[in-house]
């Protein structure tokens, strides 16, 4: 007898508690592969003792368990990649597994469909191992992936009943060295391979899909203030290299607080998400729009010239002030004030939104519900206090809108 299976049944004792932690987590169908990893080890533990004792009971059990793990194997990957195979197929494809393995024991190592299933049992589960690890990379194979998914885990899973089956004889003297050695491969690694196959699958997904939510507002949808700067750091390198215009808008919603008193904050919640709304829609995915914090917004530009961002951020201020918050019995207006900088040669991403940053406080100053473009000067220690002291006097001095100076032109400066 081979005490090979051994080495398989601490394995998968090993990797059971990963597959357990990822249970709770956004990787779908991990019970069924915990369910699958937990049966697998008893039943090689039962075909072992069969082996042991040549004893019916445990043969049966391990038969049993083996086919219930392919079966809970086959619902985690349904899960896992989100397959739409229809209910019965699974049930049927883990039987049909079973008992081609069982048919090839009772044949005997000498048998040609013995050493064919071996040999398809080992490509299958190298072949599941790389599916597995280009499926999430390569998004245009998945249909392919899936497939080879399906077949290698029910081909291997047949070659798996096989070999460790207590029913066929000891390998006969016309067993070659090679067919011994890959009889003993699929013993040992099959099982702990494919486990460890899928928890790394789980944790990529896992980690793009924290990912995504990190670089995602939380309440509006649209991008951080974390991955607007670094899309800005991408797009402001590209811009440089490729010696294109770049545009940054800065754009913070007017009496804001305002809103929040007279309707409360569920309602600035409500009217911050359909200001975001407004302006993705209006951008129609144009530039990269993303929520600095509060109720201010930033906009990078990449390909645009002052004059086009103009147009744009006036565009953006017609269309916010024309699209209110409708609630039962209201209609809450929005509007916003911008400020517009372009970078210059020598400038980082950093430099143009402070100079965006004054500019949207000329804006404010200016009477709101408009933009103004930012002059073009270098942005020094002096300049950066000041816009530090720009965003505190916007805070502090909210003037009633009733105060607002009337509407006019993009204000300009010229260096
Ligand atoms: P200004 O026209 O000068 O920009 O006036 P403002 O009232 O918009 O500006 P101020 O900085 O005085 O107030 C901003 C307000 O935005 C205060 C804060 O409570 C509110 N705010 C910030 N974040 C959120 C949020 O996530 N939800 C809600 N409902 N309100 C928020
Ligand atoms: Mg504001
Ligand atoms: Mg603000």
């Amino acid at each position: 007898m081979s005490f090979l299976p051994v080495i398989s049944f601490f394995a998968l004792l090993m990797v059971l508690p990963t597959l357990v932690s990822l249970r709770r987590t956004a990787a779908a169908g991990m019970q069924f592969f915990c369910l699958g990893c937990a049966l697998s080890a008893i039943a090689i533990a039962s075909m072992m003792v069969a082996d042991m004792v040549s004893a019916l009971l445990p043969v049966v059990l391990g038969y049993a368990a083996l086919i219930s793990a392919y079966l809970f194997i086959l619902l985690g990957f349904r899960g896992l990649l989100a397959l739409s195979a229809p209910a019965f197929l699974l049930p049927a494809l883990a039987l049909a597994a079973g008992i081609v393995g069982l048919v090839a024991s009772l044949n005997g190592d000498g048998s040609l469909g013995a050493r064919l299933l071996i040999a398809l049992g080992l490509a299958s589960a190298l072949l599941l191992v790389a599916s597995l690890a280009v499926l999430d990379r390569w998004p245009k194979a998945r249909r392919a992936c899936h497939m080879v998914v399906v077949i290698s885990t029910t081909i291997g899973s047949a070659a798996l009943v096989y070999a460790l089956s207590p029913l066929h004889q000891t390998p006969v003297p016309s067993a070659s060295a090679a067919f011994e050695f890959a009889v003993a491969a699929m013993q040992v690694a099959f099982l702990p391979l494919l486990f460890v196959a899928v928890i790394l699958t789980a944790q990529s997904r896992i980690i793009a899909g924290l990912r995504t939510i990190i670089a995602r507002d939380g309440l509006t949808g649209v991008l951080s203030r974390g991955a607007l700067i670094e899309a800005g750091e991408r797009i402001f390198a590209d811009c440089l290299a490729r010696r294109r215009p770049l545009a940054f808008l800065l754009l913070d919603l007017d009496y804001f607080k305002q809103i929040n008193d007279h309707y409360g904050h569920a309602c600035g919640d409500i009217a911050l998400k359909h200001f975001a709304e407004t302006v993705s829609a209006f951008l129609d995915g144009r530039g990269a729009f993303g929520r600095i914090g509060g109720e201010e917004f930033g906009l990078i530009l990449p390909d645009h010239t002052e004059e086009q961002a103009t147009a744009l951020a006036e565009a953006i201020c017609r269309t916010v002030r024309e699209t209110p918050v409708t609630r039962v019995h209201q209609r809450i207006r929005l509007t916003v004030s911008i400020g517009i900088a372009t970078a210059a040669p020598g400038d980082s991403i950093t430099e143009v939104m402070i100079r965006a940053d004054l500019a949207l406080y000329d804006s404010k100053a200016d009477g709101r519900d408009r933009c103004t473009i930012a002059k073009q000067r270098q942005v020094d220690a002096s300049a950066r206090a000041l816009a530090a002291a720009a965003a505190q006097l916007r805070q502090s001095h909210s003037p009633e809108p009733e105060q607002a100076a009337p509407r006019q032109a993009t204000r300009r400066y010229r260096s």
